[in-house]
């Protein structure tokens, strides 16, 4: 089969390898349709590494899965030949005490698609247990399932912060995260606002019910804070970005949450005073664990046409292609690849 490797930074290289094959009966073989391109697999291709995560040994990219099933081993139950299905991408240990507590997305051992040594999904077959991998039902296509990854992202947002209905809300940067986390906000009842300068993205989460989104082209990120009719209950931050992070502190209404979600600066100013005495509560998130169900149910009952965010699709012998679409092009949203 073949697969795409990232060899060295800006460096892909398509190479003919064995077609895997079931090892345990409770493993599925796959052959994979559609992969999206996220900011971690433009971060390992420009970079060759994030964090500690660095790139040792050629690497296949891509982690936001869909595909075919074309053979199950002989224990599975719940899926079948032929079934269109999402792939989670992470195996955790199920041993640890994380595991056993069901917040998986935190087990040390997790082995998560396209993270350094681990091997990604731009590639024509991959092997994965089938209980990381769920049936799709009809109406949800095999390109729109490869969203349930960073839409999994919002619902755990939302999950982790126990988001009441009509609580108000403001999602700082609405890239694919923040537009995905405002659907899952939305979905939960929340009223929602939003941070972004890229007129593509604003016209889209305002498309899918953002009331009211700060254009940063047009007003400083330090005057926001003026401009807000009233505090927030949650601030979501999706950026990354040093200067919004530390703004948040005077979105939120006392008693308020903020989750950290964007990955970016490593370390900002934070008022800290005015935390305590306001007594916000801080969380970080990271990826996600027992949302693929949930998220693949909110998709089918609540309609969500997400097809609008896929701004182009691409070939595996393009991936460099298409890992560099989003740069070049600023009003990509989701860029993804058929294999
Ligand atoms: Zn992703
Ligand atoms: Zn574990």
């Amino acid at each position: 089969m073949k697969a795409a490797y990232l060899t060295r930074p800006y460096d892909i290289e398509i190479r003919e390898i064995e077609k895997p094959d079931i090892k345990n009966g409770d493993d599925v073989l796959i052959r994979v349709k559609s992969v999206g391109v996220c900011g971690s697999d433009i971060h390992y291709y420009k970079e060759g590494k994030i964090g500690n995560f660095v790139v040792k040994e050629p690497l296949i990219l891509g982690h936001e899965t869909s595909g075919i099933i074309e053979k199950v081993g002989k224990s599975v139950k719940n899926l079948k030949e032929g079934e269109k299905v999402a792939i989670e991408p992470q195996v955790p240990c199920r041993k640890c005490d994380y595991c056993k507590e069901g917040r998986y997305n935190l087990c040390e051992y997790v082995k998560f698609f396209a993270t350094p040594p681990i091997n990604g999904t731009f590639c024509e077959y991959i092997v994965h247990p089938s209980d990381f991998v769920y049936k799709l039902p009809e109406k949800i296509s095999l390109d729109e399932a490869t969203l349930i990854e960073p839409f999994s992202v919002g619902v755990h947002a939302c999950n982790l912060i126990n988001l009441k209905p009509g609580e108000k809300v403001i999602i700082s940067g609405l890239g694919p995260v923040g537009i995905l986390t405002l659907i899952a906000s939305k979905i939960n009842g929340a009223i929602v606002y939003g941070i972004e300068k890229n007129k593509k993205r604003i016209e889209v989460a305002k498309n899918f019910g953002c009331e009211y989104i700060f254009n940063t082209n047009e007003i400083k990120i330090k005057e926001i804070k003026n401009n807000l009719l009233e505090k927030v209950d949650v601030v979501f931050e999706c950026s990354g970005f040093s200067e919004l992070m530390e703004e948040t502190i005077f979105w939120v209404k006392r008693g308020g949450r903020i989750v950290f979600i964007g990955m970016g600066t490593e370390f900002i100013n934070f008022n800290f005073s005015k935390l305590t005495i306001d007594e916000i509560k801080i969380s970080g998130i990271f990826r996600y664990a027992n949302t693929y169900k949930k998220s693949i149910e909110i998709l089918s009952n609540n309609k969500i046409d997400l097809i609008c965010l896929i701004s182009k699709k691409f070939k595996l012998e393009q991936v460099k292609e298409a890992l560099e679409y989003p740069t070049k092009n600023f009003d990509c949203i989701k860029a993804i690849v058929n294999p």
